[in-house]
């Protein structure tokens, strides 16, 4: 098997300099300098880049001049020509470069995105999925600002509550609800997406609004637990629940709400492990 590799030079500046004079035909100010730079290659994609070099040409007698016979006069022109006007390498010779590290790199971030952010424990290509995930993502997917008195009691009652507790310049009529009922727990899910107009630090105002409204309702007295979560434009952005909370108004965890389904109901399917690391991490977007 043959391999293509070495090096090569492309052109990557043509610049005139001042104060020179060529010393064959005594021209003032003649020069165009052209600036190569080499790189390495292989299979001619360039891998990376290793040096420059320039070669004069006088515009009146068309003699040329190799970098090692420049006067002194010449170089000194070139530095100064450098400090204004660079004749940088283009990024392309380096390209080669770039793409290894990314295929390093890549597989690398996934991993360890993989270990922080997966739940699944994977054994002969069998993934155990909590299929509270789901039951969740369902209910998320179920929020509306469209609430019927009766079919959605408890949300248009939280509705009109919120509505006339909240002070912020937030449009309330854009805010979305969904409420369920589990024994004696409650879950209470609210989309605020225009939530950039409170500061993140005041944003668990917003908990403390639903929670008040929420006690004053007298329907809800066998209820003992309240599982609160607040969505933004992208993410989870406050959640609230008896043995937990994320209240820093930027980004909430919003698995800490499926205790509200019971305990961890396992169901096992024999997926790959990435549908499963699909589904999680859509909780990571940030704010
Ligand atoms: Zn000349």
């Amino acid at each position: 098997m043959i391999f293509f590799f070495g090096t090569r030079a492309s052109k990557i500046k043509e610049r005139k300099i001042r104060r020179t004079t060529c010393s064959y035909c005594n021209s003032q100010d003649s020069f165009i300098i052209a600036t190569f730079s080499k790189y390495f290659h292989f299979f001619w994609i360039p891998i990376l880049p290793f040096s420059k070099t320039h070669i004069a040409e006088c515009t009146h007698c068309k003699k040329t001049y190799a970098q090692n016979e420049f006067t002194h006069e010449m170089h000194a022109a070139i530095q100064k020509e450098n400090e204004t006007n660079p004749a940088k390498r283009p990024i392309w010779q380096g390209i080669g470069c770039i793409i290894l590290i990314l295929l390093f790199f890549i597989p690398f971030l996934i991993s360890l995105f993989g270990a922080f952010f997966g739940n699944t424990s994977n054994d002969n290509n069998t993934t155990i999925k909590d299929v509270r995930y789901e039951y969740l993502k369902e209910d998320i997917n179920s929020l509306s600002a469209d609430l019927h008195p009766i079919q959605d009691s408890i949300s248009f009652a939280l509705k009109t509550c919120v509505d006339y507790d909240i002070e912020s310049g937030i449009d309330t009529d854009q805010i979305k609800y969904f409420s369920k009922i589990n024994e004696d727990k409650l879950l209470v899910l609210l989309e605020i997406r225009d939530m950039k107009k409170i500061k993140a630090t005041e944003r668990k105002v917003m908990i403390d609004v639903v929670e008040d409204c929420l006690t004053a309702m007298s329907n809800l007295e066998h209820i003992n637990d309240y599982y609160i979560g607040v969505e933004g434009k992208w993410n989870t952005i406050l959640v609230k629940t008896p043995t937990d909370e994320d209240l820093g108004g930027k980004f909430a965890d919003k698995n800490k709400l499926l205790p509200f389904y019971g305990a961890k109901e396992l169901e096992t399917d024999l997926k790959s492990s990435n549908e499963t690391f699909e589904t999680t991490s859509d909780s990571i977007n940030l704010d």
